[in-house]
């Protein structure tokens, strides 16, 4: 299984957001894309999930495009976030995760692992606007992988995090990925890729800057570290 995008366009009206990406995330591995505000980073996302259509070129999991049918395989954190703030925390994954196939009984053992390894665990039936944005975070997180999606796509999950939570967050991607699911994130930030992936695409007005193994990237620059402003 691969995500596979090839020759990935996007306009909106006159504007060229993204402009022509090619790339492929191999299954199990870890993919970081790098860039900044108004990079391209989301609309490529939503053309991955199939939530916007390319103005040329494809996008493909598995072989397939993403549809309404095949949307329980993968796991989206939206940049904007989307919780609805007066249900509990558990009315809330329940009502997700039924969305994606899950049965009642499965989302409640899914749910109180999770909490508890968030340390969350008396936050079940509080209100979601009751909680801190970093813990709202981990609940809009949990709603991502809960139902163990083949391919989990975070749309900067570690905005805003701080230093504690933040490191909770990466452990669990990390454990994902160990446990075979493949995941491709964005960031402004170098260092949460460095931290967390081999591969990485750097965009720049919706271009690919900088493309392929990070070591490789670093070696044939003669970096430490891969210091390149995407501005
Ligand atoms: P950020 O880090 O700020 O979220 P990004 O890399 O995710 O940035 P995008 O949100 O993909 O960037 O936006 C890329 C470009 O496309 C921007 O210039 C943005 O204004 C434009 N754009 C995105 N969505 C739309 C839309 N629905 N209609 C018109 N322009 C859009």
């Amino acid at each position: 299984m691969t995500l596979e995008l090839e020759n990935l366009h996007k306009k909106f009206g006159e504007h060229t957001a993204v402009k022509g990406i090619n790339l492929s995330v191999k299954e199990g591995q870890m993919f970081g894309m790098l860039g900044s505000n108004g990079a391209g980073k989301t609309t490529t996302f939503r053309m991955i999930l199939g939530l916007l259509d390319p103005t040329s070129g494809s996008a493909a999991w598995n072989g397939a495009r993403i549809d309404y049918s095949r949307t329980h395989l993968i796991g989206y954190l939206p940049e904007e976030r989307g919780l609805y703030p007066k249900l509990t925390v558990k009315d809330q994954l329940i009502y997700l995760m039924k969305l994606n196939k899950m049965k009642k009984p499965d989302i409640i053992v899914e749910l109180r692992k999770w909490l508890e390894r968030f340390q969350i665990e008396s936050y079940e039936n509080k209100k979601v606007e009751e909680l801190s944005k970093g813990n709202q975070q981990k609940i809009q997180f949990m709603a991502a992988v809960l139902h163990k999606p083949e391919l989990l796509i975070l749309d900067e999950p570690f905005s805003g995090l701080d230093p504690v939570n933040s490191d909770m967050l990466k452990k669990a991607v990390l454990d994902l990925q160990k446990q075979g699911t493949t995941i491709v994130f964005s960031s402004h930030q170098m260092r949460n890729v460095e931290e967390l992936c081999d591969d990485l695409i750097m965009l720049k007005h919706g271009e690919a800057l900088l493309q392929g193994n990070l070591k490789d990237i670093k070696r044939s620059y003669g970096m430490k570290s891969v210091k390149i402003k995407a501005d």
